[in-house]
């Protein structure tokens, strides 16, 4: 699939639920979302249909994300499908960690060895004000795990103002002896409520200043084709970090893929307000021909980048979803 301005997709992102464990306050409001019930989600069957026919036009990569996908139940039935669907090359999942480590080894079973894994701080305390649980000891466990059993480790890290920045360079500092990537990520406004005003002050500039000022060398890596991070390694480091200027959108011109929210509505991208609703057109009877064309279609009107995409939202509808509806 080659989108409007000559973009390869052959990446999907997949939420696979709305609910989450934790309250990150920057995705979810104290009281959650308005969570959908289950027969307004995708269901299993249909998700593995829809990925089969994305596989067959040129989709290899999956990432599970939600929410948290470890609440939704029998997820391992789902990833051990779509383990098995020709043409998918790599699933990787986004997780919070609190869940996960009893389903490393299984998961490991099934070749899925790329994990997300998002520590916003290392302090317990900050993790609490920040998640608004008191979760941390789980989800450092499940990093240790990870690392342990030698699996891909990309820590995802919201980077936000009066409270986390004093856990930039201790996040950093993991990679002195844990080959992990870490990644700094601008606070979007996904926060589910609309009306708050994220404090926009740490974009990716400013975090590489930071990073920087105290190393005092910091070596550029060759990013990845389709990376939405600028990497970076301090020398003698065995990991690295990245940023992703998720607010500042400056990668969208190598963007090569499109989510699937769990209602099953398609986006072709993080800021747009959703083209079609994927399950709709299933319970109607679509045929496999008719999805893909429509998919296609969506894909060949895709906005040129994620400030295009918000311009082009419905009047009145600003973005205020949580993105634990998007997936991230
Ligand atoms: N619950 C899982 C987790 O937290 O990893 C998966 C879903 S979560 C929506 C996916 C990613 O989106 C997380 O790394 C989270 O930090 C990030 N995220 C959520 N809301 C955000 C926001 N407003 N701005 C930037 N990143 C956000
Ligand atoms: Fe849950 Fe992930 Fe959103 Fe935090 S960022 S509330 S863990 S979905």
């Amino acid at each position: 699939m080659i989108d409007n301005h000559g973009r390869k997709i052959d990446y999907v992102r997949l939420a696979v639920t709305d609910k989450c464990n934790l309250r990150c306050f920057y995705c979810m409001p104290v009281d959650g979302i308005n969570f959908k019930p289950k027969k307004e989600l995708l269901s299993y069957e249909e998700m593995i249909r829809l990925v089969k026919l994305l596989a067959a036009e040129g989709v290899s990569k999956i990432r599970i994300t939600g929410g948290e996908p470890f609440l939704r139940k029998d997820i391992m039935f789902l990833l051990a499908s779509l383990s098995k669907l020709e043409g998918i090359e790599t699933i990787a999942i986004t997780t919070n960690g609190t869940l996960t480590k009893p389903y490393l080894d299984d998961l490991i079973q099934l070749g899925i060895n790329h994990f997300n894994l998002s520590i916003d701080s290392i302090d317990p305390k900050r993790f609490k004000a920040i998640t608004r649980r008191d979760s941390f000891a789980q989800v450092w466990e499940c990093y240790e795990a990870m690392i342990q059993k030698g699996l891909q480790v990309k820590v995802n890290c919201v980077v936000m103002q009066d409270q986390n920045i004093e856990d930039i360079i201790p996040m950093v500092d993991l990679g002195k002896n844990d080959p992990v990537s870490i990644r700094f990520i601008e606070e979007m406004p996904f926060n589910g409520q609309g009306k708050s005003t994220p404090k926009y002050e740490w974009n990716y500039i400013q975090i590489i200043k930071h990073i920087e000022n105290h190393y005092g060398r910091i070596v550029r890596l060759n990013n990845p084709k389709n990376s939405t991070s600028i990497n970076f390694q301090i020398p003698g480091f065995v990991g690295t970090f990245g940023v992703i200027p998720a607010y500042s959108r400056t990668f969208c011109g190598s963007c090569n893929r499109i989510r699937v929210t769990p209602e099953g509505i398609l986006k072709t991208c993080l800021y747009d307000q959703g083209v079609f609703n994927i399950r709709h057109l299933m319970r109607a009877g679509a045929s496999d021909e008719e999805l893909i064309t429509a998919v296609q279609s969506a894909v060949g009107h895709r906005a040129k980048n994620g400030f295009e995409a918000e311009r082009l939202r419905d009047p009145g509808n600003l973005i205020s979803e949580s993105m634990a509806s998007i997936g991230g």
